[in-house]
């Protein structure tokens, strides 16, 4: 069955890091997709990123690199069966292959850009190979050759045009496992979002495709005062207004990519905070000012559709009930 509610689910490195959490990640992703169209998008494995920046300036790159590969075929052969890991296993190879090929080139100004994103580029193969073997069909996306950048940032208005037209022809029976974080220019060289850029990239991909939510999945249920973690006492959120937190992000005051909440708020979609920890609590809900003239909006629009469809003009109250799914 196909659902025409889309939503976008974005899980950060600590959600995708681990084999617990990549099982908590399907267990999410399965009930998600049960009841809407999810689309995914994923950031490079905990820690990856990180490493990569090492492998940027270091003189012995094979370590590095080997650490790297090492890190997922481990958790590849943790959840991974052997014909899907047999797959994923070339897919790392031919990965690894231009990551040591970027690594002995000169710096022709997109050497960095190159390297990092090489975490989401694994990361995402991964989480669909997994999902997929668990029964729910997804396709890792690379989102380079939908997320224009030049050198202000992302192009906003291609970008959202290119990813428009990718999802509509994208067959609903599958779900998109999307790297974030990366993009890549008009000559086609890969480029990055900026650190933390996955949000941004939920964020872009949530506007284009007209999605009712976006949900953040992180290792903390919801967005606090101070970190939870170091600070005792600090509060949570339990609401925001998307347009509050976008000022507060926008001054560096949540430690998110400084323009993550841009394009939702634009497109007045609301955000829900949640941990895949924790993914019964109540997280902290992100929600636009001006969320109730959209509703309005779309209500008017589907009514109206509605009558169109069906030669009724007017709409009485068992009507309603009776096209409930
Ligand atoms: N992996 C990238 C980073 O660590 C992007 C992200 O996680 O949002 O910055
Ligand atoms: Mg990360």
């Amino acid at each position: 069955m196909t659902h025409s509610l889309v939503k976008v689910l974005k899980f950060g490195g600590s959600s995708v890091g681990s084999a617990e959490s990549l099982a908590r990640v399907t267990t999410i992703i399965r009930g998600e997709a049960a009841s809407c169209q999810p689309v995914v998008i994923v950031s490079a494995l905990s820690g990856v990123t990180d490493l990569l920046v090492t492998l940027t300036n270091s003189n012995d790159p094979e370590v590095v690199i080997a650490q790297l590969a090492r890190r997922h075929i481990e958790l590849s052969e943790t959840v991974l069966d052997s014909r899907r890991r047999y797959t994923y296993l070339r897919t790392i190879g031919g990965i690894m292959d231009g990551l040591r090929d970027r690594c002995h080139l000169p710096d022709d100004g997109h050497r960095t850009a190159a390297i990092l994103a090489t975490g989401e580029l694994l990361s995402a193969p991964l989480v669909a190979a997994l999902l997929t073997q668990e029964g729910v069909v997804a396709q890792a996306i690379d989102a380079r050759k939908l997320v224009l950048t030049d050198h202000q940032g992302v192009v906003r208005d291609q970008t959202k045009l290119q990813i428009s037209n990718w999802y509509s022809d994208l067959s609903r029976f599958v779900v998109p496992i999307v790297t974030g974080f990366v993009g890549s220019d008009k000559d086609g060289n890969t480029t990055i979002l900026g650190r933390g850029g996955s949000d941004y990239s939920a964020s872009l991909f949530a506007e284009a495709v007209g999605a009712a939510k976006m949900d953040r999945w992180t290792d903390v249920d919801g967005l606090y005062t101070a970190d939870p973690n170091k600070v005792k006492g600090a509060g949570k959120f339990l609401y925001l207004l998307l347009e509050d937190a976008t000022s507060w992000n926008e001054a560096s005051a949540l430690g998110m990519h400084t323009e993550a909440f841009l394009p939702v708020l634009e497109a007045c979609i609301p955000v829900h905070v949640r941990s895949t920890r924790f993914p019964q609590g109540d997280g902290t809900l992100i929600l636009p000012r001006l969320l109730p003239g959209r509703i309005e909006r779309d209500s008017r629009r589907q009514l109206a559709h509605f009558n169109h469809t069906t030669s009724s003009s007017s709409i009485s109250d068992a009507r309603l009930k009776e096209v409930q799914p």
